[in-house]
């Protein structure tokens, strides 16, 4: 386990983002956060979807993508 830097939460080994307060984790979800061009960060979601097993990493990127679609 390793926490979350932001709010101390634990968060699993290699998750992305934290499942307490969605912060990012990895460059991988940081680059996510900063992309501030919404039909970029839309293709980069989509993308990781379809990687992406961990049920908490998929849970803030659906919301992100909830965000992010009109
Ligand atoms: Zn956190």
């Amino acid at each position: 386990m390793k926490k979350c830097e932001k709010c101390k939460a634990e968060v699993m080994e290699g998750a992305n983002f934290c499942h307490t307060c969605g912060e990012a984790l990895t460059s991988v979800a940081e680059s996510i956060k900063k992309e501030d061009r919404r039909g970029a960060m839309l293709e980069v979601v989509l993308a990781l979807i379809d990687k992406i097993k961990d049920p908490n990493d998929l849970e803030v990127l659906n919301s992100l993508l909830k965000k992010l679609k009109p």
